[in-house]
């Protein structure tokens, strides 16, 4: 291929090949692990912070390579979901976190919802809520425990069409949650239009809470919420003194290393366990 002398325009191309062939790489991977079922899925324990008893999760996958190790979300989700391999990775998911779910509930251990993230690739699907249907119905498990965080993003594309997906979903007892709150750029005026149940704030806004200004922000963004009848779920939550200024601020809900870390079915199986012995 043509050459060009000067060191800048060969660096550049150096990266774009690099860049480029890693792309590719993890495509092919995933292409793999989706046939050999490489993608399992951790849960992260959301906490009622007065009772600090556990009230719901979320799952979150993990792709976990034989040759490759661990591969980080995001590393592979943002390339995903430009291939549209995220369908698929969803779909396996949805799938196990509703099968996992229904294990707990029918060995007494959990009757909350579970928290799927939704990507935007699979928010827009014209067949969505029937994938959805197929797939509760093949675990038997009720609408009712399932919940799906979208983001900012995912709603803001086509407002109104959001709207009437929001709906449906929401008309079969599913509940929604708002994710990242306030990363994106979303609209208060759509904020009170979406059919949502959950606004989860950013673990950016939790970590500026140092500043009194930061503070503020969390007061308003919670006053806003309550305002609108929305639950309100503090993300990345890590320090205790972080959990003292949320309960002045009345946030019901925390999720974050502060409680627990994103944990194996089998680890997340204990830690219910102990809940219960609580
Ligand atoms: P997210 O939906 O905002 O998920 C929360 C992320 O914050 C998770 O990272 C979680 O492990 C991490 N986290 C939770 N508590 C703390 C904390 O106290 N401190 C810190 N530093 N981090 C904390 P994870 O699992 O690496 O996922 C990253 C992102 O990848 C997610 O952000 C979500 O956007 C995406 N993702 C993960 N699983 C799925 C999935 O199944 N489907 C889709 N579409 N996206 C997913
Ligand atoms: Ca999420
Ligand atoms: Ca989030
Ligand atoms: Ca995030």
């Amino acid at each position: 291929h043509a050459k060009k002398k000067g060191n800048s325009y060969l660096f550049f191309n150096d990266t774009m090949n690099r860049q480029a062939v890693k792309r590719l790489q993890i495509e092919n991977l995933m292409r793999f692990g989706l046939k050999e079922d490489h993608f399992e899925v951790y849960y992260q324990p959301k906490m009622n912070i007065r009772t600090g008893k556990l009230t719901g999760m979320e799952a979150l996958v993990r792709f976990i390579t034989p040759k490759k190790g661990i591969i980080s979300p995001g590393v592979f989700i943002p390339i995903a979901e430009e291939t549209g391999q995220i369908i698929d990775i969803g779909e396996v998911v949805l799938n196990k976190a509703c099968r996992d779910v229904k294990k707990w509930l029918d060995d007494g251990l959990f009757n909350g919802r579970v928290a799927v993230n939704l990507s935007a690739k699979q928010f827009s699907l014209p067949d969505l809520t029937s994938r959805i249907d197929i797939i509760l119905q093949k675990n038997a498990l009720p609408s009712y425990f399932l919940e799906l965080e979208i983001t900012e993003g995912t709603v803001m594309d086509d407002p109104n069409e959001a709207i009437n997906i929001m709906r449906s979903l929401s008309a079969r007892g599913i509940h929604l949650a708002m994710d990242d709150f306030g990363t994106g750029y979303s609209s208060l005026a759509y904020l009170k239009q979406f059919p949502l149940n959950t606004l989860k704030v950013d673990k950016a806004f939790i970590d500026d809470m140092k500043n009194e200004r930061g503070r503020n922000m969390v007061d308003s963004i919670v006053t806003i919420a309550h305002n609108l009848d929305l639950h309100v779920v503090a993300e990345g939550v890590e320090q205790a003194h972080q959990i003292d200024i949320l309960k002045t601020l009345n946030c019901e809900t925390v999720q974050g290393y502060y409680y627990s870390k994103p944990l194996s079915k089998d680890e997340f199986t204990e830690f219910l366990k102990q809940q219960q012995s609580k």
